[in-house]
C-alpha cells in the first residue's frame, strides 16, 4: 500500500504569519522544522497503519522547505519545482492508494489562517463548477480522477471544516484554531505530532484505490483584486472574461483544468507590480 502526502506549509503547526512561510526568513527556518514534524508524524502514522510506502510531495512555494534529514528513513520525498501536477504530483501513476493533505489551508477570499488559493494575494475567489474552491477541493478532484481518495487533512480548524465538504470520510486534525488571517491559538508540536500520527494510523484503513471519477466538464472561474489581472489571465488560450475582474475557462478533465490554472497563476503573478499591485 502506497500513500502520497501533499505537504503545504500555511497549515502547519505554529504557522500564522507570512514570514513563517517565506523562504529565507529566520522565522521560516524555525517553522520548517515544525512543518517537518507534522509531515513526519503523518509518515509514522501511515507506517503504523500498515502502509508499505510513503511518498511526500512538497507543495509549498519553492517546494523546498522540508528537512529531509529529519524524516523517518522509510519515507521518500519529492522536492523542487516544476511538476506536471504541482501540489499532487505523483498521484497519476496508478500506484497510490490514498492521499493526505498535510499543512493545508482555506481558499482565497474566505476566513482562515493565511487563506489563499495558489497566489498569496491577487485572487479573491476561485469557483469550480460554481462551488467556491480551496486548494484542497481542487486537488481532491484531481486525485479523484485517478481513483485516489483523500484520507487525511491537517491544518487550522477552518481547513478541517472545509475538508468535510470535499473529503467527508477523511480524518482531520486541527493543529491550530483560527483567530484571524494572521493569528491562531496553536497547539504544541508534541501535541500535534501525537494527534497527526494517531489520525494517520486510522486513516490508513481508508486507503483503497477506486475507479477513476470523471465528472467533467470542469469550469473554473476566478476573481482577481484588479482588472489588469483578469485581463492578464485571458492571455492563456481558452480563458475568457466572465464578469468584473473575473475570468473563466472550461476543460474536459481536472488534469487539464489544474494545468490551465497553473498557467493562469504564473502569468498573473508575473503581472503584479510590487507597489501598485
Ligand atoms: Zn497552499
Amino acid at each position: 500500500m502506497k500513500i502520497l502526502i501533499s505537504a503545504d506549509m500555511e497549515g502547519a503547526t505554529g504557522v500564522t504569519w507570512p514570514a513563517d512561510v517565506l523562504p529565507g526568513t529566520p522565522q521560516w527556518e524555525r517553522c520548517r522544522a515544525l512543518f517537518t514534524s507534522d509531515v513526519n508524524a503523518a509518515v509514522l502514522g501511515f507506517l503504523d497503519g500498515g502502509a508499505d510506502e510513503v511518498l511526500i510531495n512538497e507543495a509549498h512555494w519553492t517546494m523546498r522547505n522540508l528537512l529531509l534529514e529529519r524524516l523517518d528513513e522509510r519515507a521518500r520525498m519529492l522536492t523542487g519545482r516544476h511538476k506536471s501536477l504541482s501540489m499532487v504530483e505523483g498521484v497519476q501513476h496508478g500506484d497510490v492508494d490514498g492521499i493526505a493533505f498535510v499543512g493545508y489551508h482555506t481558499g482565497a477570499g474566505t476566513e482562515g489562517v493565511l487563506a489563499h488559493t495558489y497566489l498569496a494575494n491577487s485572487l479573491t475567489g476561485v469557483w469550480l463548477n460554481g462551488v467556491r474552491a480551496s486548494e484542497g477541493l481542487l486537488n481532491a478532484q484531481v486525485a479523484a480522477e485517478y481513483g485516489v481518495p483523500v484520507i487525511l487533512v491537517t491544518g487550522d480548524d477552518l481547513t478541517c471544516e472545509d475538508a468535510t465538504g470535499y473529503a467527508p470520510r477523511a480524518h482531520k486534525v486541527a493543529v491550530k484554531d483560527h483567530v484571524s488571517r494572521y493569528a491562531a491559538v496553536c497547539r504544541t508540536p508534541a501535541r500535534t505530532a501525537a494527534d497527526i500520527r494517531a489520525a494517520a494510523k486510522l486513516a490508513t484503513a481508508l486507503a483503497h484505490r477506486h475507479a477513476p471519477v470523471g465528472g467533467g466538464p470542469f469550469t473554473v472561474e476566478m476573481e482577481f483584486d484588479a482588472a489588469h489581472l483578469s485581463d492578464a489571465a485571458t492571455v492563456v488560450p481558452g480563458v475568457e472574461p466572465s464578469g468584473e475582474r473575473r475570468a473563466a475557462y472550461t476543460n474536459g478533465t481536472m488534469y487539464e483544468a489544474i494545468r490551465t490554472f497553473k498557467a493562469v497563476t504564473t502569468i498573473v503573478s508575473a503581472s503584479v507590480e510590487e507597489q501598485y499591485g
